[in-house]
């Protein structure tokens, strides 16, 4: 349920009217916008009078949310989420490029990979240190040694840094990780995100390959459940009958998405094209239908990577890539004056 208060209630009327909601035993979380202090109610609203909230005086309108996301509803935080990474922000208008290695192989390799991609404009670094690999005979990732060396890359150049957990167990080795990625195989570990929502730091999660947008935003209502009001989401392709390309991105996702949820919306054109080539004009339509950010996979070597190299990036190529991004997010802005 939602309470849209009227612009004069003062802040003591609020908070009586939040106590006494609480006191219904309701969760209240309020929004406070330009025009309007929306809270959001979350629990058993079922006995709660409507129409004695509706006559109160400072209670413009009351409304029940059908969706059974909450706080991840517009509806209930109508304006974006906007996450602060200290350097950067990611959301609410700005466009964050996040690029790296599809896996962190080495010191010399992820540092390199990560001032390059610096150099272009590139406000995260990414690196897998774990990696669900379809095959287990496929390279693992250096595990507890690559979240180290993505540290000494941030060190080197101030990008913060994405990298994937893949079970609770690794929590500790990422409480210096400025964002926990949930990958796509992931996004239903219920456990994993219950535990991601006790703590603070932003969490990334995937869109799973056969995942509905209600699925994928009923796991970001775990976490934000547990009171992480700090996720992102990430399209990274679903599975379709096509098999040209490694998945099928869902560009309607986009504008879908900002209807629905608030919460940042990333692009990652290299995971669902499999293809170097098919980063560059997917990215742009990304970022033309409305995304607040890429990630993007870069490697100094693609045909030596470890993993994912046929769509990786050559970092000049990235360059390039990175440059036409920020000129229509530009041209964009110009367009549609400062709202998206
Ligand atoms: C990744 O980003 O390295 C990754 C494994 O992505 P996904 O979960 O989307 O497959
Ligand atoms: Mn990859």
């Amino acid at each position: 349920m939602i309470v849209v208060l009227k612009q004069n209630a003062s802040h003591d009327q609020l908070e009586s009217l939040v106590s006494w909601l609480e006191s219904k035993k309701v969760t209240v979380h309020s929004s406070v916008g330009q025009a309007h202090t929306i809270l959001g109610l979350v629990g058993d609203t079922s006995k709660l009078d409507i129409d004695l909230i509706a006559a109160l005086d400072i209670v413009e309108d009351v409304k029940r949310v059908q969706e059974p996301y909450k706080n991840a509803n517009r509806k209930f935080h109508p304006e974006d989420t906007v996450i602060d990474l200290g350097s950067s922000t990611i959301g609410g208008g700005s466009l964050t490029i996040m690029a790296g290695p599809c896996s962190v192989e080495s010191e010399e390799q992820v540092v390199a990979i990560a001032k390059s991609v610096k150099a272009s404009g590139a406000t995260v670094l990414r690196g897998g240190a774990f990696k669900p690999r379809t095959s287990p005979y496929s390279f693992q990732g250096l595990g507890a040694s690559g979240i180290d060396l993505l540290k000494v890359a941030r060190e080197e150049t101030g990008l913060p840094i994405v990298s994937e957990i893949m079970e609770i167990s690794q929590l500790p080795l990422f409480e210096d990780v400025d964002i926990i990625q949930v990958g796509a195989r992931n996004m239903q570990n219920f456990d994993l995100l219950k535990v991601l929502g006790h703590q603070s730091k932003p969490v990334m999660i995937k869109r799973g390959l056969s995942a509905t947008y209600e699925e994928w935003l009923m796991s970001a209502e775990y976490v934000m459940a547990g009171g992480n009001e700090n996720v992102i989401l990430c399209e990274r392709g679903i599975r379709t009958f096509e098999t040209y390309t490694r998945n099928t991105l869902d560009l309607a996702a986009i504008p879908v998405l900002r209807k629905l949820t608030h919460l940042p919306i990333i692009i990652d054109p290299s995971h669902a094209t499999g293809k170097s080539w098919l980063v560059d004009p997917l990215a742009l339509g990304a970022v033309a239908t409305g995304a607040d950010g890429l990630i993007i996979e870069v490697h100094n070597d693609p045909a030596r990577a470890l993993c994912d190299g046929p769509q990786s990036l050559k970092p000049d190529d990235f360059d390039v890539v990175a440059k036409k991004l920020f000129a229509v997010h530009g041209f964009l802005k110009e367009i549609n004056g400062e709202a998206k």
